[in-house]
C-alpha cells in the first residue's frame, strides 16, 4: 500500500525540505518508488533533484489552477525511482486562486487519488506557511511529518500547526479517511552544544513515542551537498546527516508496515 506523507512545520529553515530530497534518496536506495512534490516557492527540492529551473513549462502551481495535467507536470529525475512535481518560483496570488476554487481544500487529494498506487511514497514537502497550499498537502496525506530543529524556540509554532492538524483530521473523518501524525524528526542537532540535548528532551517528553529514534545531526556536509543541487546521500554517502537519513528511512519503512 502506498504512503503520501506530509513533511510540515511553518517555521522555515528547519529541515523540511532537506529532509524530503534525503528521505527520498534514501528510500530509494531501499528500492522504493517515490514521487516527491514540492510545494515551496523557493523550488529548492526541485533544483536538489537536478532539475534545472528553466527546463520545464508546467509546475505544481499550474495543478492547482487547473491549467495543467497531472502527467504534464511529473518530471523524471537522474533517478529512475524518484518522480518530482516540479514548484516555479516568482508564483503570485495562488493561494488568491485557490480561495475562489470549489473544491479548494482537495484539489491535491484528487489529483493523487488516480496515480497513487503507482508509488511506494509520496512525499510532500510544504512551504513555510499553514495557508491552502499546506492545507491540500495535509488532505492529500495519510501522514504528516514535522521537522523540528533542536534549537532554542523548537517548540514555536508547533501550537499552530497541530491546531491545522486537527481541522484537516476532523475533515477527512468526514470522508472515512484519516491523517496521523506519522512522526516528529529532530533535525540539526549539534552534539558540542547542550541546549540541543534539552530540546530532544522537551520534544521526547511532549510527543513521546511520535518522535523518531532517528536524530540528525548538524553536519556541514548537508548544506554543502544543497549548494550542488543534489541530495547529501548522494553527495556524500558516508557523512553523518547521510547516514542519519538513512537511518530514517529504514524507519520510515517499518512503521509504514507496522500500521
Ligand atoms: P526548510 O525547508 O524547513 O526551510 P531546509 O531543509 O531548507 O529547511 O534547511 C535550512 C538550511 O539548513 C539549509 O541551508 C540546509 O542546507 C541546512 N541544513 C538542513 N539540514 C542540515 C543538517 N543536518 N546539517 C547542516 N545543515 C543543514
Ligand atoms: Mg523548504
Amino acid at each position: 500500500m502506498s504512503l503520501t506523507i506530509s513533511i510540515a512545520n511553518q517555521k522555515g529553515g528547519v529541515g523540511k525540505t532537506t529532509t524530503a530530497i534525503n528521505l527520498a534518496s534514501s528510500l530509494s536506495d531501499l528500492g522504493k518508488k517515490i514521487l516527491l512534490i514540492d510545494l515551496d516557492y523557493q523550488a529548492n527540492a526541485t533544483t536538489c533533484m537536478g532539475i534545472n529551473r528553466g527546463s520545464f513549462e508546467k509546475s505544481v502551481f499550474d495543478l492547482f489552477t487547473r491549467e495543467a495535467s497531472f502527467d504534464e507536470v511529473r518530471l523524471k529525475t537522474k533517478n529512475e525511482l524518484i518522480d518530482v512535481l516540479p514548484a516555479r518560483t516568482l508564483v503570485q496570488g495562488i493561494e488568491e486562486k485557490i480561495i475562489l476554487d470549489s473544491n479548494r481544500d482537495y484539489i491535491l487529494h484528487s489529483m493523487l487519488a488516480n496515480i497513487k498506487d503507482d508509488y511506494d511514497y509520496i512525499l510532500i514537502d510544504c512551504p513555510p506557511s499553514l495557508g491552502y497550499i499546506t492545507t491540500n498537502a495535509l488532505m492529500a496525506s495519510d501522514g504528516v511529518m514535522v521537522p523540528v530543529q533542536c534549537e532554542f524556540l523548537a517548540m514555536d509554532g508547533l501550537t499552530q500547526l497541530l491546531n491545522t492538524v486537527r481541522l484537516v483530521q476532523t475533515k477527512k473523518k468526514l470522508n472515512h479517511e484519516t491523517l496521523t501524525i506519522f512522526g516528529v524528526l529532530l533535525t540539526m542537532l549539534d552534539a558540542r552544544v547542550n541546549s540541543g540535548y534539552q530540546v530532544v528532551n522537551e520534544i521526547k517528553t511532549y510527543f513521546n513515542e511520535k518522535v523518531f529514534h532517528t536524530i540528525i545531526p548538524r553536519n556541514i556536509t548537508c548544506s554543502n551537498a544543497t549548494f550542488y543541487g543534489v541530495p547529501v546521500t548522494v553527495f556524500s554517502p558516508k557523512s553523518k546527516s547521510s547516514i542519519g537519513y538513512k537511518k530514517l528511512a529504514k524507519e520510515v519503512i517499518r512503521r509504514h508496515e507496522q500500521g
